[in-house]
């Protein structure tokens, strides 16, 4: 979209960026940086690999691996006719595309279980406010074939501990068990019976639901419903045997890591794969938008979409949310926004020694830049003063004379002049190479 703004006998349009969309811009972009090498760290240390699906998918994947009864796919997707006539669908979520990739590709027939992780923008039509957007970002992992409750807590860890490598604290971690295909229909029946007791406090959609699928109503985020929900008849008193067991064995092997979680009895995941283990992590300081990731058990989900029995569990985890986090937590991420050097220039012939010696000093490691607006020797020092240089190294007719630089140091201001063949190895005494 643009606007058009009229200006005396002149049409000037000016281009936004779709509603709902972000442009991350410089410094902001070196903090996901950093979140996103913390990230790649912390998983390989759990062994997890890096999986990158494409962007975009057959539409069938997502109505299939997701469900047709869910906000996703009947409000949110985004979703086109190719010029070859197929309907594609720009993904709003990693997971059916980790699983159809993981059948196509006959991972199955390796040794198990397969652990993946992504990262990546999502695209839901939704409506844009704080910590809700069109294109998003997620951080994600997938653990697929193997059904170890074990692994259901590896996975809740992984991301509070990546939370907590961040500097977060006080997330709540929010657990339940969804039961599986043998247990949750009994459930579900008694939950029809009791939301249609109460269908005149539901909103509309949710009132169509109770029929075609009563569980999302437990997701819904109207108030109204809400006290309805509050008291709804509680799945966990509905597990099997073996469901109960399963969700047991999680919660040992949480206390065994020293999770804190609360048992959530009401908490449903919004995607109809899942079966057992649901979990959201909350934060507080949020406001209205508070999950920071949240994930589950979908046993069902390779099934639905490639008609083979094989168990997995994943979160994804919302970066846009996770940075406001941090902002309200009053987090600084450690970026760098300095340079080390910045080469000040006096006269054309020095520029081009200048500009030699800008790449030696860029190879030998350092943060190196240089005026590119022939501005006057003061401009280049008040530049230099803006990016913080730590060092400024002045290079002029005399010093070209004499095959020496000029070095300042910006913070004492104290001088020095130093051989060009020494400066390297100078320089890497002088500056100080931490994050500043
Ligand atoms: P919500 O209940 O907030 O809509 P969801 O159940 O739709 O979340 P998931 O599909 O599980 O969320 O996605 C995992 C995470 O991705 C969320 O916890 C959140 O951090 C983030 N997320 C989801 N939708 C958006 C969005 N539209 N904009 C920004 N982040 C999002
Ligand atoms: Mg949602």
């Amino acid at each position: 979209m643009f606007e058009k703004n009229e200006i005396v006998g002149e049409l000037l349009m000016k281009f936004n960026a779709p509603r709902g969309t972000n442009d991350i811009l410089p410094p902001e972009s070196s903090k996901w940086q950093y979140i996103e090498k913390v990230t790649h760290d912390l998983f390989n240390n759990y062994n997890y690999q890096e999986i990158r699906t494409p962007i975009f998918e057959y539409t069938e994947l997502f109505q299939r691996g997701i469900g047709e009864v869910t906000d996703i796919v009947e409000k949110e997707m985004y979703t086109f006719e190719d010029k070859g006539g197929r309907s594609i669908t720009l993904r709003p979520e990693g997971t059916a595309s980790v699983i159809r990739s993981f059948l196509e590709n006959k991972i199955y027939g390796q040794a198990q279980p397969s652990k993946y992780y992504y990262i990546g923008p999502m695209f839901r039509y939704e409506r844009p406010q704080s910590g809700r957007f069109r294109q998003f970002h997620q951080l994600g992992v997938e653990a697929v074939a193997s059904n170890d409750p074990a692994l259901d807590a590896e996975i809740i860890s992984l991301g509070i501990r990546l939370l907590e490598k961040l500097g977060l604290k006080d997330l709540d971690v929010h657990l339940n068990s969804v039961g599986c295909k043998s247990c949750r229909p009994k459930y579900v029946e008694k939950l029809k019976i009791y939301l249609n007791n109460h269908k005149d406090e539901l909103c509309d959609n949710c009132k169509e639901r109770i029929e075609r699928n009563p569980l999302r109503v437990l997701d819904c985020k109207n108030e109204s419903c809400q006290s309805v929900i509050k008291n709804a008849p509680k799945i966990t008193e509905h597990l099997c045997k073996e469901c109960e067991v399963h969700f047991s064995k999680v919660q040992n092997y949480l206390d065994i890591l020293q999770i804190d979680y609360l048992v959530n009895p009401l908490l449903v995941r919004g995607l109809d794969y899942y079966t057992n283990t649901a979990f959201e992590i909350k934060d507080n300081a949020l406001g209205a938008q508070d999950t920071v990731f949240g994930g589950g058990r979908y046993n069902g989900l390779a099934e639905e979409i490639g008609n083979r029995d094989i168990p997995g569990i994943g979160f994804a985890l919302g970066i846009e949310r996770l940075l406001l986090s941090l902002e309200a937590q009053d987090i600084e991420i450690p970026v760098k926004a300095s340079v080390d050097l910045y080469i000040t220039v006096i006269g054309d012939r020095a520029k081009k020694e200048a500009f030699k010696l800008l790449d030696i000093l860029r190879k030998a490691g350092f943060k190196t830049e240089i005026d590119y607006l022939g501005r006057s020797v003061g401009s280049q020092m008040k530049s230099a003063d803006r990016m913080n240089a730590q060092y400024t190294i002045i290079l002029g007719e005399n010093e070209l004379k004499s095959s020496t630089a000029t070095i300042r140091n910006m913070e004492s201001g104290n001088e020095k002049e130093i051989k060009l063949n020494n400066l390297v190895e100078e320089m890497k005494m002088l500056v100080d190479r931490e994050v500043k």
